[in-house]
This record gives structure tokens, sequence and C-alpha cells, in this order.
């Protein structure tokens, strides 16, 4: 729409696009509404809005992701987590345990974060293993264990839900919902995640492409959730030194492709704790928005990723890097 255009003409436009049977969806900038239109080759239908008034051009989005390309959506997405803000200028660190193992193994690690600049408690409850024989999580109770601990540090909470059915329960603890690489396809968990209310924390499936990752960002979009975060943590690859390879390149590209916010989990990129930390920069270094980082107070006795977790010292070390990373950079932790 044009700058000058006024609030009847854009509902004008709304209403015809209603009509059509297509879906709009309105993104209000700070120099020009945007009128998205959702729709099997919407475009064709464009003669349908020459006669009313406000509109400033139609442009075809050409990439297959709609909602969640920059054509859409010029400024980048700033998703707002009880007022943890993910996606400006400052890197937001989540750290914590791969998964929920105990209360004072979880406080513990919490309140060692925290105390070292942290916002976000990760921390698994639902755990999505690959042998059915692994720790499989402690479900509820390990929600409850998150939600006490943000009552006392005040770290906001991410953890994964691994099925549609426990999108509800999830969402009743949680601050961001966490969709893991292994899911990254699931279209029913995407929707129901999409539909929650919350934002969801998008990770990369470890053999998808970067489209099909802005395409599944593009299911829980057009559930009307603006609040998507992407994680890169790494992809299959050849390469057997490491258990992934982490996909750098994915960083600045997908904040060119995109207006959501990207950040980057070392720790399953890795699997390796001495490498988490020369990642985690670099990561930073390359534009990522944040980082999620496993941290156990004793990781040679964790229940499941100890390799890649860092201690309370090596955590220490890497935000001492970090910020003067930042400093560097003239930005600053969130
Ligand atoms: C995790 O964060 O512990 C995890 C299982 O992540 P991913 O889905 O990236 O493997
Ligand atoms: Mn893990």
């Amino acid at each position: 729409m044009s700058h000058t255009a006024t609030d009847s003409e854009i509902d004008a436009v709304v209403d015809r696009i209603d009509e059509i049977g297509l879906k709009a969806e309105l993104s209000r900038g700070e120099e020009r509404t945007v009128i998205g239109v959702i729709g099997g080759n919407a475009y064709a239908y464009k003669d349908a809005f020459s006669h009313l008034g406000g509109i400033q051009e139609i442009i075809p989005i050409t990439k297959p992701f709609k909602l969640a390309s920059r054509e859409f959506r010029r400024n980048d997405t700033v998703v707002d987590v009880g007022g943890v803000k993910i996606g400006n200028d400052e890197v937001v660190v989540m750290a914590g345990p791969c998964s929920v193992e105990g209360e004072e193994m979880l406080l513990d690690t919490a309140r060692h974060v925290a105390a070292q600049g942290a916002r976000v408690l990760r921390g698994g409850a639902f755990k999505p293993r690959t042998s059915p024989y692994s720790f499989q999580g402690l479900g509820e109770s390990a929600l409850k264990m998150m939600a006490a601990a943000r009552a006392e540090t005040g770290l906001k909470v991410v953890t994964e839900v691994v099925s549609p059915g426990d999108v509800a329960l999830v969402a009743k603890y949680a601050d961001i919902l966490q969709l893991g690489t292994r899911n990254m396809q699931n279209y029913a968990l995407l929707q129901e995640a999409g539909r929650s209310g919350k934002p969801v924390l998008l990770k990369r499936g470890m053999s998808s492409t970067i489209e099909e990752w802005l395409l599944a960002a593009e299911y829980i979009l057009s559930q009307g959730n603006r609040d998507v975060i992407l994680c890169e943590r790494g992809i299959r690859t050849f390469e057997t030194a490491t258990r992934f390879t982490l996909d750098l390149n994915a960083v600045p590209l997908v904040r060119e492709l995109s207006h959501l916010p990207v950040i980057v989990d070392p720790s399953q990129a890795t699997g390796r704790w001495s490498l988490v930390g020369p990642m985690s920069l670099a990561a930073v270094a390359a534009g990522a928005n944040g980082l999620i980082i496993e941290v156990h107070p004793q990781p040679n006795q964790a229940l499941s990723d100890g390799a890649q977790s860092l201690d309370f010292e090596s955590f220490d070390h890497l935000m001492v890097d970090l910020r003067r990373l930042l400093g560097a950079m003239q930005k600053q932790l969130a």
C-alpha cells in the first residue's frame, strides 16, 4: 500500500482478498503496510484489485516461501519473549542441560548460566532419542521443574515438544516451543505449534535444505504465528569426525532470504564440548542473533549429550570470549 493509504483503503483490499477466497496477511511496517495475498497462484488475480485505491504496487513473491521471505517483510522480525528480544542487534544466550534430569541439577545450572548472562534456560522434558532404549526425558514433571527455575532466576524457558498432542501441555509451561531437527517436517506438529500462541524455535532438519527449512517456518507463520526463531544445528555431510557439520553459510544466507531471527546450536552441531566455544564465536561473527548451548554440572554423568555439554567453567570462559567479541563488533548481549 502507498504510505498515504487510509485504513478504509486497506480494509477494502483485505475484503476483496477474502471475497476471492484467498488469505490476507497484514504487515504494518513503519514506512508502509504490506498486504500479503496467500493462496495458490494468487498473482493471477491481480486485475481484481485494479479499481481499488491506496495500492502502490502489486508484486509477485517469487520465492516458494512467502511470509518467511524478505520480500514480504523488509525489516528484521524481533521476537519478544516476555521482554527478551531476539532478532535485534543484541545477542541472546540460551543455555542449560540437554535433558532435565532432576530439580537440583536444573536449578544449579539455571542459577549459574543466569549469573553469567544467559537469558533463556534450555532443557529437554520430552526427548526425541535415536534409540528407543535411551533416556526419554521426565515429561511433565520436568516442565514443572523448568517453570520453578524460571520463577527463581527470571530466565525464560525453551523446551522441545515432539508431538502435536503435547503442544498444549508444553505451552502451559514454556515461553518458547522448540521443534527439533527430527521433527522439522512433521507438518501436523508445525501447524499445532503455529496455533499455540507461543514463539517457536525451529531447528533445521539435519538433512534439509535451506528452502525446506524456510517452508517449514512458513507452515507455522501461515497459522498466524509470527514469532518464529530459526536455529541452525548442523547437517549431515560425509564427515564423521564431528557429529554433524555446522553450516555457517546458513546464517548470513537465511538473514538475506528471510526477516526471521537465526540462532545457532553449536552443541548438537559439533558433538564435542571442546568445539562449542570456537563455533559459538564463529556463529556470532557470522551474524547469528543468538546461541543455544548445552551446559551440565557434571557432563560425564549426563543422561544425554554429555560429550558435547560444557561444564560451568568452560561456559564461563565462553561468556568472557563472547563479550570480548561483541565489544569488537560494537554489539552486546541481550
Ligand atoms: C537438543 O536440543 O537437545 C536436540 C535434541 O536438538 P536437535 O533437535 O537439534 O537434535
Ligand atoms: Mn541435546
